[in-house]
């Protein structure tokens, strides 16, 4: 059997940002991707937004790798000429209650290492967002937006020129893992088998299904995984803002939000609901729900304006009743396995995250 050192599953923006780290350490690395073009998954059915870091459980995952990746997104967009805006967001209160909640959101991402909120009163929001109906808002200076697809082919071409190597339409069926190698059966136009020191699990909505089908690999260590799809609705009219605009969050979720593409077409979503299988079709029924959320903080949003958009699934691995979930980032210490990581759970901020979660592999993968 053909052996290389490491494969990394799935060529979405976390297999990609893991691939070009372990090639730029003088790994050999192969990539493999079940589909025929990079970031065919939800790397490309996202909201395209570099979060601060705000809302996530101080000392979680998602809070360190959130607020990191960040910074080193950020580096990485300038030093590549990705497009991308430091736009900023509005986290925007339209009731009592909501304002006295801003205050608690501040002291979160602070604790998380976002220390540059701005807590304005309604007077200060409209000077920014004439259009907006607020009562408070916090601003988040360093929320922005970014092309994801660019962010993807500069991570495949750093990939590559640092001798990775990107094997398409070859998707992983089921791995083996003895005597401290991983081998791997790929199917495919051109079916083969290939042993490895080191695999990495970057395969987003089918992780937990792979880390099961690896013989070896402890059942008890994988969660179940559930989908949570998020439906967007695209705005047919021009946006008044120039910034993200958020709802306080609610239980579950954020709230029905605006964000904006790099062309400042805004759309709203994604919402939450509960799925068994993965079918990408937007009800346009769900729009009920859009407009009164919207028309909270953005009071003139046209009658019509709303039509159904895109969606895009979360790959959760807790349950509906369970509010919040972390990234699972399994290596060899964690289920028993040598050579094994998995990345189970990787929703958002995944995007905003993937160099960061790129850099926890590398150190995995030397420990
Ligand atoms: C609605 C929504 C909005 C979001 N908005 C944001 C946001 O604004 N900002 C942010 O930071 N994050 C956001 N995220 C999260 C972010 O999009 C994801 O965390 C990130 O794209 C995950 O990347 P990935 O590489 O892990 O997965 P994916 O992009 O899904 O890539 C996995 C790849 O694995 C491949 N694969 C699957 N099975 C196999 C197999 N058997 N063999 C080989 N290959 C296989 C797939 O074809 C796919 O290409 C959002 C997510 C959702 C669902």
């Amino acid at each position: 059997m053909d052996k290389v050192e490491c494969i990394v599953i799935g060529a979405g923006v976390v297999g990609l940002a893991v691939a070009r780290r372990l090639a730029q350490a003088g790994r050999e690395v192969i990539v493999i991707e079940a589909a025929d073009d990079i970031g065919t998954g939800t790397s490309s059915r996202n909201s395209e937004v570099i979060h601060a870091g705000i809302y996530y459980p101080t000392g979680s995952l998602m809070a360190r790798h959130c607020v990191n990746g960040k910074y080193a997104l950020y580096d990485y967009c300038r030093d590549h000429g990705i497009p991308h805006r430091r736009c900023g967001k509005l986290i925007v209160a339209t009731t009592a209650d909501d304002a006295e909640k801003l205050a608690a959101i501040r002291v979160r991402a602070a604790a998380n290492g976002v220390d540059d909120l701005e807590l304005l009163d309604a007077d200060a929001a409209r000077a920014l967002e004439p259009a907006l109906n607020c009562t408070a808002a916090l601003l988040s200076p360093s929320t922005g937006i970014i092309d994801s697809h660019a962010l993807m082919l500069a991570l495949r071409g750093d990939a590559e020129d640092a001798g990775a190597a990107i094997a398409f339409n070859a998707p992983l069926l089921q791995g083996r893992a003895v005597g401290g190698e991983i081998s791997v059966d790929i199917g495919g136009e051109a079916p083969m088998s290939l042993a490895c020191r080191l695999l990495v699990n970057a395969a987003g909505l089918n992780a937990t299904a792979i880390a099961r089908s690896i013989d070896g690999m402890p059942v008890e260590k994988i969660p179940t995984a559930y989908l949570a799809k998020g439906n967007y609705f695209s705005c047919g009219v021009r946006s008044p803002f120039t910034h993200l605009i958020y709802p306080v969050p609610e239980p579950g979720g954020l709230g029905v939000h605006l964000t904006l593409d790099l062309g400042g077409q805004a759309k709203f979503g994604p919402d939450v609901e509960w799925v068994n299988t993965i079918d990408y079709e937007v009800d346009p029924a769900r729009v009920e729900r859009f407009y009164p959320a919207i028309r909270r903080y953005w009071p003139t949003l046209p009658d019509g304006a709303l039509t159904p958009g895109y969606s895009g699934m979360r790959p959760k691995i807790v349950p509906p009743a369970v509010a919040v979930q972390d990234f699972l980032i399994q290596g060899p210490q964690d289920h028993g396995v040598p050579g094994l990581i998995n990345l189970l759970g990787i929703e958002s901020p995944g995007l905003t995250s993937s160099l960061a979660i790129a850099d926890h592999v590398a150190e995995l993968a030397t420990a």
